[in-house]
């Protein structure tokens, strides 16, 4: 078994104050060591790719080109548009100024906030790092970065680089589990952004709380799919293959359960069963394109989840390679563990519905999911989801997809987060926007100062 690497755990609030230091004596201001820090980071992740995709393998089985689209492109997408629009998203932005501070102009000025402790968890270890950490530091700020000790391979691997690439003056890397971020928790920040599930949430909000520290919480929750009468089903059982089994089901943003119009159960079910093979052959375990479950111990928690449903389709599991096929479940009860928890992995429960009114109930009367699913050719019954029920996001006729569009912020609501990132909000979500007003001095009204008349007053009734 894999050690997990570890930060001595004396040496953390030290290097926790080594970054402020370096924030507070201005090493992160100019535009300019901004963009070093940015274009290096893009050659770490050029420059070492075949380790990145090899420790992607190691931690995970990530296929080659699924982990290459989604831990190392996503992130170099990502830092070049923080590149290219730096000095944009970081330019103050006029804003007009009400008659009585005349002669007046009005700016909003983005500033960093400071330190900035970035946790992540092991599913995308390098996405889910990295992109926060470019936002932050596109804002000026100095970080703190914690990989999950879960995705062991990977955490080491960023461990080695990041000081050969990143200024060490003001970004950091801390290793380790449970005891090392709680002893990161106990030191002060600016910002915490915290990726991973609502137990640890809950955890690094109570932390934050005691200094008042504003978080961003990036949760999980069951993401549904609703597939309406009106469905085309044959797109339908692709999109939700692809997404379902992309990184065998251990995606925020996958699929969890689909609510589908009882006429088209059986149809879903056998188009589900050929795209599988279609995507990943009769045997997914000899698939170059099927990924592992992260531990044992969550290969467990899978395999119990299975217990009390009818498989449909898959189910088998090799346990001393962490495999489990992509499932389906059928004859599911809402109030069996697979439908309590956020399943995370590659099974399937497919629930029968009546009508569109039953799914979006069923839907609203749980909490808010990270994401949501409706496959619909009937453009009332897409509207009447996205007027009644609550998501992080939506992608209409798809999975997952919503999130790679740099212009819709990412996150959730209520259980499933707080705040967003991608594009411009990655960047913004680091960022204070003070309010500035400067005023001239030229003409100075006595109007303005006591003592207070009549005449005045009736004169500030007028232009109040
Ligand atoms: P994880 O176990 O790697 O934990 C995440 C981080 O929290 C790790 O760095 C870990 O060291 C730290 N941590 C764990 N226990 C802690 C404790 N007691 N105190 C302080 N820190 C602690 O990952 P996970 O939570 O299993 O990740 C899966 C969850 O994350 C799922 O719910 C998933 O939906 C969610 N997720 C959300 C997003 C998103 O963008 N919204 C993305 C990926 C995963």
């Amino acid at each position: 078994m894999q050690t997990i690497p570890q930060t001595e755990i004396s040496l953390i609030a030290g290097r926790v104050q080594f970054v402020r230091d370096s924030f507070r004596a201005g090493l992160t201001r100019p535009i300019e060591w901004r963009r070093t820090q940015l274009q290096r980071m893009i050659a770490m992740l050029t420059e070492h790719e075949q380790e990145f995709l090899d420790a992607l393998r190691h931690d995970l089985g990530k296929p080659t080109t699924e982990a290459f689209i989604t831990d190392l492109a996503f992130v170099t997408g990502e830092i070049r548009a923080m590149i290219k629009n730096l000095q944009k998203w970081n330019r103050p932005v006029r804003v007009a100024s009400p008659l009585v501070t005349m002669p007046a102009k009005s700016r909003l000025m983005p500033e960093p906030l400071g330190v900035v402790l970035i946790i992540a968890p092991w599913n995308y270890p390098v996405q889910l790092l990295l992109v926060p950490a470019a936002g932050a530091i596109a804002a000026g700020n100095a970080v703190v970065l914690k990989p999950s000790e879960i995705s062991a391979s990977v955490s080491a691997l960023l461990a080695r680089l990041i000081p050969q690439y990143l200024d060490q003056g003001a970004v950091t890397t801390v290793e380790g589990g449970v005891a090392e971020t709680t002893e990161l928790l106990d030191q002060q920040y600016d910002h915490i952004f915290y990726t991973g599930n609502g137990v640890v949430g809950r955890v690094v909000m109570t932390a934050a709380a005691k200094n008042l520290t504003p978080v961003t919480l990036e949760l999980g929750g069951k993401s549904p799919v609703i597939v309406d009468a009106s469905a085309n089903v044959g797109v339908a059982a692709r999109r939700i293959a692809w997404g379902k089994w992309l990184n065998a089901g251990q995606t925020c943003v996958a699929p969890d359960y689909v609510l589908v119009h009882e006429s088209l159960q059986d149809k879903l079910i056998s188009e589900l069963k050929s795209v599988i093979t279609d995507f990943y052959g009769v045997e997914p375990h000899h698939s170059e394109s099927y990924a592992r479950i992260v531990s044992p111990h969550h290969f467990d928690r899978l395999k119990a989840l299975l217990q009390g449903s009818t498989v449909a389709i898959g189910g088998d599991s090799i346990a001393q390679d962490r495999y489990i096929a992509p499932t389906v479940l059928t004859k599911v009860d809402p109030s069996s563990e697979v439908m309590q928890e956020e399943i995370f992995g590659p099974i399937l429960p497919i629930i029968p519905i009546a009508d569109l009114n039953e799914a979006i109930n069923f839907v609203a009367n749980r909490p808010h999911p990270l994401a949501l699913y409706v496959f619909a050719e009937n453009k009332k019954a897409i509207a009447e989801v996205l007027e009644r029920t609550t998501a992080g996001g939506v992608t209409v006729n798809g999975t997952i997809m919503h999130l790679t569009n740099p212009r819709l912020p990412f996150g959730g609501v209520g259980e499933s987060g707080m705040g967003g990132y991608h594009g411009k909000a990655g960047v913004r979500v680091f960022q204070h926007l003070k309010p500035v007003l400067l005023r001239g001095t030229m003409i100075d009204p006595s109007i303005a100062y006591p003592p207070f008349t009549e005449r005045k007053l009736r004169l500030f009734r007028k232009v109040l």
